[in-house]
């Protein structure tokens, strides 16, 4: 049996829309939710993502400013602008694009950014917020994986949940919002031994690697929910996920595809931060 297909396009699209709702009802009070992107040097995928992320705010009536620096800006002038973004009033979420020049230090930018504008989640004081359970704001792509396991209803309580990855900016953070969510929850990274003896135990199964197909049907346990975080560039230009898709919907009771799976959910989620952030003003 065919896995069921988390549609991420189309959720994108109506959790857009009720952010739409919600940002015109602010701007009626006289708050325009504003986020500033702040991209240094010329990376081509950096810029593609910056301008989707700038296109998704106007798309929901924000305010949004990008910033394009040269690859040589210093990291004072970088701090800086920060600090005078975080007094801005028009501003309430400030994105700095990752990865930065080797000569600027990405942990020092981040906590320059003021916390209550950290729409990214990635400040150590969210990250230790998300800890303790009481986050201003979630990072962006795990909250997006949140929300499709909504979306389909899934009781996350008491599921046994294996993320695969275990990164800052999802892997680990993944995990924390699973087990808030009451899931008993393993992280795996590259040095796990027998990866498939803990995903075969998985009713969530998350993969997050950066390896391209990795999860292949013989690892997924019949009828799991697969979430597949990973984008990658296959050699004939096609994107691919970190899950080997077409085996693996054959087992899995529901499956994100990549591309339309998780990547549109995390711009979207980008917005609902920003706005959270001007609503709490
Ligand atoms: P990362 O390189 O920072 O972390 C990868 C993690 O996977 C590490 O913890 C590593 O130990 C683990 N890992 C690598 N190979 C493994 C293996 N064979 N077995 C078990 N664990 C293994 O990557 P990241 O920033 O977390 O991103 C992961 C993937 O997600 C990438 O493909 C990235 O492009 C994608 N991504 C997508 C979105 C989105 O919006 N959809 C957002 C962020 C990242």
């Amino acid at each position: 049996m065919s896995a069921k297909i988390i549609d991420g396009n189309a959720l994108a699209k109506q959790v857009r829309s009720e952010i739409a709702t919600r940002t015109s009802a602010l701007v009626a009070k006289g708050i325009k939710p504003g986020l500033a992107v702040l991209l240094v040097g010329e990376d081509p995928a950096s810029q593609v993502y910056v301008r989707n992320k700038v296109k998704a705010c106007e798309d929901v009536g924000m305010f949004s400013i990008l910033e394009r620096h040269s690859a040589d800006l210093t990291e004072a002038n970088l701090l800086k602008r920060i600090d005078e973004l975080n007094k801005d009033p028009q501003i309430h979420g400030i994105l700095v694009q990752l990865p930065l020049p080797k000569h600027i230090d990405s942990h020092r930018v981040i906590e320059a950014i003021a916390p209550e504008k950290d729409v990214d989640g990635f400040h150590v004081a969210n990250a230790g917020a998300l800890m303790i359970g009481a986050p201003l704001f979630r990072p962006c792509t795990p909250y997006g994986c949140m929300k499709m396991l909504e979306s389909i209803d899934y009781p996350i309580r008491g599921a046994r949940a294996v993320v695969i990855g275990a990164s800052n900016i999802v892997g680990k953070p993944m995990a924390m919002l699973l087990l808030q969510a009451g899931a008993t929850v393993t992280i795996c990274n590259s040095k796990t031994k027998d990866l498939t003896a803990h995903t075969k135990e998985a009713d969530i199964l998350l993969v997050a690697t950066g390896k391209p197909k990795m999860v292949t049907a013989d690892m997924v346990k019949p009828g799991a929910v697969v979430i597949d975080v990973g984008i990658n560039r296959l050699p004939d230009g096609k994107l691919c996920g970190d899950v080997d898709f077409d085996s693996v919907k054959e087992i899995a009771g529901a499956i994100t595809p990549v591309p339309g799976g998780v990547g549109p959910m995390t711009i979207t989620m980008l917005l609902l931060n920003t706005l959270e952030a001007a609503e709490r003003i």
